[in-house]
């Protein structure tokens, strides 16, 4: 893709799916830091209190005292100043503890609580030229601010055969976001994961969803290998911890794909 003269304003993509283990975590870090390959700013949201993306980047979020939780709830914690580099150049990190589980309590007494993330990214939006969130599996408030401070969505889903359930939810979920909070909230795309080529059961899921989404599902396909969940142990990207594997060549071409929409 071609380069980009200036950076920002950001567009901000929320990585969605409430359903656990379908890859929104492995996604998030692996997109973003194919982006930053093709010289793209890219921010990390960890909106997960899982803390998983902190930790698949190879850092331990449960010993920081500054996490996106006091950005939300804090006037003057800023993005800027908890925001953490990662092994990747041009990415940052802005992570997430526990303490985050206790934000989607306190926010509900709040005034525009859905908007809280939103918010709190404003400032740095000309900073970036992308900020990818990583969702929690739920729908609820997290998710939610996600949906109201994100351009686009972008859908994680594993080739097994009840996938689909839960899809009509979620889709429902975003438009409503879109009719209440966020009017031009589109669905990025669909991206297919865990796909084993070999078995006739995965190409038949692929079909499906095909049938069922037509043109939002990527090009790009996630083929189920090993070396995700060996890139978590190692805390970095696939793009730079097996520079020319199948993986780090997909989460490239899918970079390329999301550039393009
Ligand atoms: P989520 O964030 O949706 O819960 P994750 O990205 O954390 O999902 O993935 C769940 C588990 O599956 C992790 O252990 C991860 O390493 C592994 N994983 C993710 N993508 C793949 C893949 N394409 N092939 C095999 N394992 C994967
Ligand atoms: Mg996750």
């Amino acid at each position: 893709p071609p380069l980009v003269a200036e950076h920002g304003p950001a567009r901000i993509l929320a990585l969605c799916n409430q359903k656990g283990g379908v890859g929104k975590t492995t996604s998030t870090i692996n997109l973003g830091a194919a982006l930053a390959e093709f010289g793209r700013r890219v921010l990390l949201v960890d909106f997960d209190p899982q803390g998983a993306l902190s930790v698949g980047l190879g850092i331990q979020p449960h010993h920081l005292d500054r996490t996106i939780y006091n950005v939300l709830m804090e006037r003057d914690t800023t993005v800027e100043e908890t925001v953490l580099r990662t092994c990747v150049p041009d990415m940052d990190l802005l992570p997430s503890n526990i303490d985050l589980s206790a934000a989607e309590v306190q926010l509900v007494a709040e005034v525009g609580r859905e908007q809280t993330l939103g918010r709190t990214l404003r400032p740095v939006i000309d900073n970036y030229d992308y900020i990818l969130i990583d969702c929690q599996p739920s729908l609820g408030l997290l998710t939610v601010n996600a949906l109201a401070a994100a351009h686009g969505v972008l859908i994680p889903l594993e080739c097994e055969f009840f996938s689909l359930r839960g899809v009509a939810l979620l889709i429902d979920t975003i438009e409503k976001v879109r009719e209440r909070l966020n009017p031009d909230l589109e669905i990025t795309g669909i991206l297919a994961t865990m796909y084993d080529p070999r078995t006739l059961h995965s190409r038949e899921v692929m079909a499906r969803v095909v049938e069922a989404f037509g043109e939002i599902v990527f090009d790009t396909v996630i083929n189920r290998t090993v070396r995700f969940p060996e890139t978590t142990v190692a805390g970095e990207p696939i793009t730079s911890w097996a520079p020319r594997s199948g993986g780090a060549k997909a989460y490239r071409a899918l970079a390329r794909e999301v550039i393009a929409r």
